[in-house]
């Protein structure tokens, strides 16, 4: 019996430890540049080093992995207005997350608009999506939602759902 509605149970049920999971695919992406306007004065700045991001993104459902982006950016210095400042990361995600936004759109859509617990949200997250979050960082991403604006990332997921 092998049928198209064959129930096959997840091979990764049961894994409470993250390390255990497959290994993440790894995404290479640049925000690397040998120059950067100041976003004070708007001068043109030299680069001063570069920093890797790791962000975790929607897995591969293909491969059955995680897909971890390892963003690298350039982080600059202004002689004139004496401060440091990166290149822009905010297409990928916010700062300091470290998922992208579409994980945090799509944790919130199972929360918020189909009502599931944190935990359930959680779980659906890998199964699905192949991306583990856990539980209290959704949890987080949800309660934090007013004050720092995580509602606006429900409106980021484009191309999916009705409408
Ligand atoms: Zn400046």
């Amino acid at each position: 019996m092998s049928g198209p509605g064959r129930y096959l149970p997840d091979p990764t049920e049961g894994i409470t430890n993250p390390e255990d999971l497959p290994p993440a695919k790894v995404i290479q992406r640049s925000r690397n540049f040998t120059h950067r306007p100041c976003p004070c004065c708007g001068k043109s700045c030299f680069r001063h080093g570069v920093v890797t991001r790791i962000l975790h993104d929607v897995g591969d459902l293909v491969a059955g992995r995680p897909r971890d982006i390892h963003l690298v950016y350039s982080r600059h210095r202004c002689t004139q207005c004496n401060s440091f400042f990166n290149a822009d990361t905010s297409e990928y995600a916010r700062l300091k997350s470290h998922y992208t936004h579409r994980v945090v759109s799509l944790a919130l859509r199972l929360v918020v608009e189909d009502g599931l617990p944190y935990q359930a949200a959680s779980w659906h997250l890998w199964r699905d999506h192949r991306v583990f979050v856990p539980f209290a960082t959704i949890q987080n991403w949800v309660e934090g939602g007013g004050k720092k604006g995580s509602a606006a990332n429900v409106d980021e997921l484009s191309g999916l759902g009705p409408g």
